[in-house]
């Protein structure tokens, strides 16, 4: 790669997010380089899979990258349980229209088809494996420098570098930005397992006092085996993680958890653990520089919304981004990067808020909060108003 080079566009962060931006944005003819430090052509480090929500997908539809997904399995049943009662509310997608709540995507079946969807368009660099290391902005122009000396030129920079962004880091220490950011003291520990019965497409979050058990249906392979993806969530010290079981011991642990109906359940492949935490930037902007995503806001699994929350963003910053380039206006302009974070922060701070209350309500075994919480799902399972709310939560169509 030569040692300067100029584009309308830089996105640090070429995950999921990022990838995604870049096929979105590269649509208004703007030159877009997307950088990640990760190698493209390395083995896949990320074995999790993502409910994808009914709105996300209208944004993967209209950034050309949902035909390309290799698998998808829809979710049309989602159940949820307290402790070791028995189902206390459920949602069927035949409530809704027939719609169904969302799609659980393999993550690196959907990099992949970000990846592919990118090399269509000849506007797009996918810059990677390269490491970004600084930033210079000025009035004019922002640079975003590389660690091997590389300088990238662009009108804009947009953090899309997760949740430990540098992006943000830089901001925080040019421009004062303020971050909310706590440990939720648990690990996510995930896995795909098969099991000898179908799933019948349903989703189960069972909420145990060391945090949701979630098992999420996944397309049968190419024998026909019944597959689903686990979310196991655990707390205590990390010599007792369930990451250090043998196999055997943990498929007796996820045993215990799976209701009956599932028959036998095997591991596939490997575990991996996530440290649980919550990251906010109080602001998205600076001059010149914007947040989405989990560089923005990362929050606690519980509900599933991470990237949901994210594609939220995307499809706003690329709403204004793509009328500014249409009427010949400055793409990087505080009015517009204002109108975004304006139009995105509620939707953000809400969301930040019900994953956190949600994980203290369920992640509790003390009496009064047990009971109160299982008298407010029976409540939301008879009220169809509030039914209806969650459901179009789940979706994410708004
Ligand atoms: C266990 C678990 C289950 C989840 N399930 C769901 C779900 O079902 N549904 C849902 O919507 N969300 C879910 N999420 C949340 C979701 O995974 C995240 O919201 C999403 O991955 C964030 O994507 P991102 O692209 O913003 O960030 P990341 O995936 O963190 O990507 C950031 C990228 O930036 C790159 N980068 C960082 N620093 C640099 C640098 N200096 N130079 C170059 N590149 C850099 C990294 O290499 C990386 O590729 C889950 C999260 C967890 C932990």
């Amino acid at each position: 790669m030569s040692k300067h080079k100029k584009y309308d566009i830089a996105i640090v962060g070429g995950g999921l997010s990022g990838l995604s931006l870049a096929c979105l944005l590269g649509r208004h003819g703007l030159k877009i380089a997307c950088i990640d430090q990760a190698d493209p052509k390395t083995k896949p480090q990320d074995l999790r899979t993502t409910a994808i929500s009914y709105g996300s997908r209208k944004v993967l539809e209209k950034a050309e990258i949902w035909e390309g997904i290799a698998e998808t399995c829809p979710i049309e049943d989602i159940q949820i349980l307290d402790g070791g009662s028995s189902t206390l509310l459920e949602f069927l997608s035949r409530e809704v229209e027939n719609k169904a709540f969302g799609w659980i995507v393999d993550n690196h079946d959907l990099k992949q088809a970000m990846i592919q969807r990118l090399k269509t368009l000849g506007n797009v660099s996918h810059i990677a494996p390269a490491k970004v290391s600084g930033f210079k902005i000025g009035d004019a122009g922002a640079n975003v420098q590389l660690e091997d000396g590389s300088v990238i030129e662009a009108k804009l920079i947009i953090g899309a570098d997760g949740r430990f962004s540098g992006v943000r880091d830089f901001m925080k220490r040019e421009y004062g930005l303020r971050t909310r950011q706590w440990s939720y003291h648990q690990r996510a520990v995930i896995c795909t397992v098969s099991h000898q019965n179908p799933h019948h497409n349903i989703a189960v979050e069972h909420f145990w006092p060391e945090g949701p058990f979630a098992i999420l249906p996944f397309a049968d392979d190419q024998d026909g085996i019944h597959r689903s993806s686990v979310v196991f969530t655990e707390h205590g010290p990390e010599k007792n993680s369930l990451m250090h079981m043998s196999d055997e011991e943990f498929e007796v642990a996820l045993a215990a958890r799976f209701p009956a109906s599932y028959g036998d359940v095997k591991l596939i492949g490997r575990r991996a653990a996530y440290p649980l935490g919550l990251v906010h930037a109080e602001d998205y902007i600076a001059p010149r520089m914007v947040l989405v995503a989990d560089a923005a806001h990362g929050i606690h699994p519980i509900a599933g919304q991470g990237l949901n929350l994210g594609f939220r963003d995307l499809d706003v910053l690329d709403e204004l981004i793509g009328k500014a380039h249409k009427t010949g206006q400055d793409i990087a302009s505080a009015e517009l990067l204002e109108e975004y974070q304006r139009r995105r922060r509620p939707d953000n701070m809400a969301m930040v808020a019900m994953t956190d209350g949600l994980n203290r309500l369920f992640s509790n075994n003390i009496m009064p909060v047990r009971a109160f919480r299982r008298s407010g799902l029976k409540l939301v399972s008879r009220l169809k108003p509030a039914k209806d709310f969650f459901m179009k939560q789940a979706m994410g169509d708004r």
